[in-house]
């Protein structure tokens, strides 16, 4: 940690004009919870699981992905913690669960569509996060939701899973918030039925971007059109805000954008509750949303949100948010 940086360790997020907001970190394994928490952060927003089930010959058991998930929560303490359910697929492949090759991976059999196919690979990932449960606080988040129905069906599996656990007198906290992540349009266009479904929404604009706009996220040919000033991507954006907080859950975001320091100011103005990035962005995002005015940043917002390119939107935002 910079020198510059460490007195804002142990301080909260807040604007000048005393908006809160919670700042969570990105992990892909439990070690990285460590680091998360001695860059000051408040929560994880994100930790990738399918990391436990890449680079090995095998599924992960129950007893593994328990220890990880009990680790992390135990680094936290009563920080919130949010683990993601398996996200493989697209690039992330797993060879021994040996899928077909497919011409469009990325909008494929991945993510929530393997778990909801084979719910004995969904369902001991599940065990193991309510038996971790009791040692933090937890937040499942689903991934690659493009329905109501989707939610549904996993919010279905784990209520056997909870039925099981109780049958075998196995302990588990009661009070686990279940989320999922907005990062299909569908999702986001949708996100006012979704919000009545789940505890909270994390917008993922890593995918968020790539499926808004067609451009595949890795493919460098196409790559300045991967714009999160994007007009559209912002105005899905602002609506999942929007209906998260009509629908009275909390609205975070852990794609690379939430980390931004370009965007960040509008993500504050839009109302945007907790913002997770990787560990390196933690303080430098806190000391800027110090420097900024909330009610300042929700004007910018809505102007940004009524220009028609990504150009004037990046140029606007350049001037009135230079400190
Ligand atoms: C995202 O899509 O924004 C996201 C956070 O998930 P991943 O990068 O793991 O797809
Ligand atoms: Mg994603």
């Amino acid at each position: 940690v910079k020198r510059g940086l460490r007195a804002l360790i142990n301080r909260e997020t807040i604007s000048k004009d005393g908006k809160k907001v919670e700042l969570g970190c990105n992990i892909g394994n439990p070690n990285d919870a460590e680091k998360a928490h001695e860059n000051g952060a408040e929560g994880i927003g994100l930790y990738r699981t399918e990391f436990l089930y890449m680079d090995r010959s095998d599924l992960p058991s129950e007893e593994e992905q328990f220890s990880a998930y009990k680790k992390v929560l135990e680094i936290m303490g009563d920080r919130p913690v949010v683990i993601r359910t398996l996200d493989v697929g697209g690039d992330k492949e797993l060879p021994y669960l040996q899928l077909p090759r497919e011409m469009n991976p990325f909008l494929g059999y991945r993510a929530i569509r393997i778990c909801l196919d084979q719910k004995e690979i969904f369902k001991t990932q599940l065990r193991a996060l309510l038996r971790a449960s009791t040692y933090g606080n937890l937040k499942i988040m689903y991934p690659m939701i493009s329905s109501v129905e989707e939610v549904r069906s996993a919010n279905t599996v784990l209520e056997e899973v909870k039925e099981e656990l109780e049958r075998e007198n196995i302990a588990y906290s009661k009070d686990i918030e279940v989320g999922i992540m907005i990062e299909i349009p569908a999702a986001a266009i949708i996100s006012d039925l979704l919000a009545k479904e789940v505890d909270f929404f994390s917008i993922g604009t890593n995918d968020l971007i790539q499926y808004t706009t067609a451009v595949d996220r890795m493919n460098e040919k196409i790559s300045h059109l991967y714009n999160p000033f994007n007009p559209a991507v912002l105005r899905l954006i602002q609506q999942v805000i929007v209906n998260g907080h009509r629908a009275g859950i909390w609205v975070g975001m852990c794609g690379e954008v939430a980390g931004d320091k370009r965007l960040i100011p509008i993500l504050l103005g839009m109302g945007l509750d907790e913002f997770s990035m990787s560990a390196g962005n933690l303080l430098p995002a806190r000391r800027q949303i110090h420097g900024l005015i909330y009610e300042e940043m929700k004007n910018i917002s809505e102007k940004v949100l009524e220009m028609s390119t990504a150009e004037e939107i990046q140029q606007f935002l350049t001037e009135a948010t230079s400190q």
